[in-house]
């Protein structure tokens, strides 16, 4: 596939009058010189987890952020705000390592609440501590959250995270399912092996408990960078093996720059009443960069235009320097301007990148 096949219109309505000196148009949105617009924003507020996942880190962890390093919440908000009031972002996606970890995220929720054009928001999880959270969350502002789980059996719950905390992720998911923080999505990574058998258990209890599944491929992304191709569970076996017990079709709704492959599952209705559906985010087999709509912000302040850029863009130096809204709303635009067609793993020099996953964020 070369680069010219991305079937990305040019960008729609960009008055191309005017164009900086790297050629951008006078756009004040997001916008990438493959024609793709980001409107949906993902903020890593942390890079630490309670969690031990063997696909993301050892089990002694990382070696943690540096305080000083990370952004406040003010200045979290602040880059919020001007993603939203300036850059057309509409949703926005708080992930971490592990968001929960961080204390003032229901303040983080309720001034990016108040913004306007209102986000819509919602959280990547490990779903532990959302006991006590989800109340507060919602009545902050969230609208619902996606939770990371990669099995239903305690022993391998336990292999897999090195934490003995299942019935604490599942309780966390009631709580969310309790207070509203819904459609709630369910994120697992299939290991050949390990939980690879595990994929119509995990749809038939998530279509019981009304959530959406969504199996994705495991992506070069671990700490360890110990990840092989030929070890990843393609979404072509994903959905054979789902198959074996269910009866999927296409969904015929738009996708749009969503990941997620999605499928109706037969006979089978979510709580809302529209049809149940599981999803496959196929980022490896299947790639969607050509609709990617995402910007990311690292919880020390830096622009990564794709999960496995190579480069970032400082914005932390203009916050804490003095610089405007215009300066930093411009500088996040040629960041973005600069975005590569794609992930780039199939290329034969393909580098993983050096920031891990838990320092990026889902
Ligand atoms: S790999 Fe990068 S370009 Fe592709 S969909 Fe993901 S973030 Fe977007």
């Amino acid at each position: 596939m070369t680069v010219l096949d991305l079937g990305v219109p040019a960008v729609p309505g960009a008055a191309a009058t005017t164009t900086d000196t790297s050629g951008r148009p006078a756009d004040a949105r997001l916008v990438d010189s493959w024609g793709r617009v980001a409107t949906d924003l993902r903020v890593s507020l942390t890079d630490r987890c309670n969690l031990r996942c063997t696909y993301c880190m050892p089990a002694e962890g990382l070696e943690w952020m540096p305080s000083e390093q990370a952004l406040t919440d003010d200045e979290v908000v602040r880059l919020v705000r001007i993603a939203v009031e300036r850059l057309g972002v509409a949703e926005i996606r708080f992930t971490g390592g592990e968001p929960l970890l961080r204390k003032g995220l229901e303040d983080i929720v309720a001034a990016t609440a108040v913004l306007a054009p209102r986000p819509e928001m919602s959280v990547t999880t490990n779903a532990l501590g959302l006991t006590r959270r989800a109340a507060g969350l919602a009545a902050a502002g969230l609208d619902r959250v996606n939770v990371s789980l990669d099995t239903l059996r305690r022993d391998r719950f336990t292999e897999i995270t090195r934490r003995d905390r299942l019935d604490d992720v599942l309780a966390g998911l009631r709580a969310a399912r309790e207070h509203g923080l819904d459609p709630i999505k369910v994120n697992t990574v299939l290991m050949p092996g390990l939980n690879d058998d595990e994929a119509p258990d995990l749809l038939a209890w998530a279509l019981d408990e009304g959530y959406e599944l969504r199996i994705i491929e495991q992506m070069p992304l671990d700490a360890g960078h110990s990840w092989q191709r030929d070890r990843m569970i393609t979404a072509e076996q994903v959905l054979a093996s789902l198959r074996t017990r269910f009866t999927l079709t296409d969904d015929p709704a738009e996708r749009g720059g969503a990941p997620a492959e999605r499928f109706l599952v037969d006979g089978w209705t979510a709580p809302d009443g529209s049809p149940a559906k599981v999803g496959v985010i196929a980022s490896v087999t299947r790639p969607f960069c050509g609709t990617c709509d995402r910007t990311r912000l690292t919880a020390d302040g830096q622009v990564r235009t794709c999960l496995f850029s190579q480069t970032e863009n400082d914005l932390r130096s203009f916050l804490r320097g003095g610089g405007t809204d215009d300066e930093i709303a411009d500088a996040w635009r040629v960041a973005m301007w600069g975005k590569k067609a794609g992930h780039g793993i199939d290329d034969p020099g393909f580098l993983q990148p050096d920031r891990p996953m838990s320092a990026i964020g889902g």
